[in-house]
């Protein structure tokens, strides 16, 4: 990641823009932009009308649904042209999750012919996790790839797992609580070494806008996104199918998104979502460079400070994300110290919940070695394009001052 000095890099988006979006967040500190985003003004804009003026059913033959049709078309040309993908193979759907339950379900049930193996990646988001522990129901043989000592994707293990009647690879792009970026292209190569007829599906939510996407530079088969992580809206994602490989539908109807997702479209959260992606591509350099900036100042603050340790799986083999640091917080469980920093005004989130059992904890933090009592305290702290460096200097003062309070009650 380039690091650029204060000052250097200006807002990506227009003042206009950034003051609306801005106004919103209040003087709160919003430092869980990985959890959600606000809508961008201009994206908010570009829906409007299809509420308003246009609310035809695009499948409709008339003037009205024939519009609305070639609206949902320039989504898919804008969503193809930021991941080299083409129109015509986009599924939209009411978000990653179902994309990544498409993708999951979809392509190992079009190859059980083939084979039942499949592999999931270790720090996989719950919506490709879940689905593929559904599949070990259904008779799948369900295995996970493994992290190496220092966290970072073990592709010696990789190579070791798949085989000839693997049908499906998942593996999450970028990492949603810790912020690792994996080695998709270095899998995919692995993969396509010994198993012909596996499909290798890619979670990216958390990827798009930050890194640069290209299903043929990959040679990945899928990939998944989700509007309200780019600052779009929420309910709007899409499978990004890299080819015209069988695939089975989840969501059977009256044949809509080429008989793979059955249901009227969503058309102004499609369209906002083809604009999120659109501006997210074309001010990724931008925003990552600014992003990188605010980042380092939080670290900063949080390493000087003595607040915790910061988690980086497999650093620096792995790059990470500009926007998401986990940190090991000293002091009570992560879920007090949330409760004490919203009180405070600023809001993040936990790794995993107070009260749940460690079986119910999420499994990531296990993956990566850590101790309950450590995986307990692990606070996520995540930026976005919004994000201004007061607010991250206000954070830290706000974490600092939670730590103290907390010391002196215990
Ligand atoms: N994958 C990852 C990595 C995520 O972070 C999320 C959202 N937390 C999802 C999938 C699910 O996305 P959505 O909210 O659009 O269903």
């Amino acid at each position: 990641m380039t690091h650029q000095s204060p000052g250097q890099i200006s807002p990506c988006i227009d003042s206009r823009a950034s003051k609306a979006l801005s106004s919103s967040a209040l003087e709160r500190v919003h430092l869980d932009h990985a959890a959600s985003t606000p809508v961008d003004p201009r994206v908010s804009e570009s829906m409007q009308r299809w509420w308003r003026e246009n609310y035809a059913n695009p499948s409709s033959s008339h003037a009205a649904g024939v519009a609305a049709s070639e609206a949902l078309d320039e989504a898919r040309r804008r969503i193809a042209r930021a991941t080299g993908a083409q129109a015509g193979l986009i599924v939209f759907t009411s978000g990653a999750t179902e994309a990544n339950n498409l993708a999951v379900f979809g392509h190992a049930r079009a190859r059980k012919a083939r084979g039942r193996h499949v592999l999931v990646g270790p720090l996989d988001h719950p919506s490709t996790r879940v689905p593929a522990l559904q599949l070990a129901e259904e008779g799948f043989e369900v295995e996970e790839l493994s992290l190496d000592s220092s966290g970072a994707l073990d592709l010696e293990d990789a190579q070791a797992r798949v085989r000839p009647d693997t049908v499906l690879v998942t593996q999450m792009f970028s990492n949603n609580e810790f912020g690792c970026i994996f080695p998709i292209r270095e899998l995919t190569r692995i993969v396509r070494r010994t198993a012909p007829h596996a499909a290798v599906h890619v979670d990216a939510v958390q990827a798009l806008g930050k890194i640069e996407l290209d299903v043929e530079l990959l040679g990945i088969d899928s990939l998944s996104i989700s509007g309200h992580k780019i600052n779009g809206p929420k309910g709007a994602g899409a499978l990004i199918r890299a080819n015209n490989a069988p695939i089975q539908p989840l969501i059977h109807g009256g044949g809509q998104e080429a008989g793979l997702r059955g249901g009227t479209q969503d058309v102004p959260s499609i369209c906002g979502l083809g604009h999120a992606v659109k501006l997210a591509e074309e001010e990724r350099d931008e925003s990552s460079a600014r992003m990188s900036e605010l980042m380092q100042s939080l670290r900063a603050g949080i390493i000087q400070r003595e607040l915790g340790r910061i988690i980086d799986p497999g650093a620096p083999k792995q790059d990470m994300l500009p926007n998401i640091i986990s940190v090991i917080i000293e002091g009570p469980p992560a879920e007090v110290f949330l409760h004490h920093l919203d009180a405070r005004g600023l809001a993040a989130s936990a790794g995993s919940a107070c009260q749940a059992s460690k079986k119910s904890m999420n499994p990531a933090l296990f993956a990566l070695g850590l101790k309950e009592e450590e995986a307990r305290r692990v606070l996520r702290l995540s930026i976005g394009k919004v994000t201004t460096q007061e607010e991250i200097q206000r954070g830290i003062q706000i974490l600092e001052e939670v730590r103290s309070e907390l010391a002196n009650i215990t």
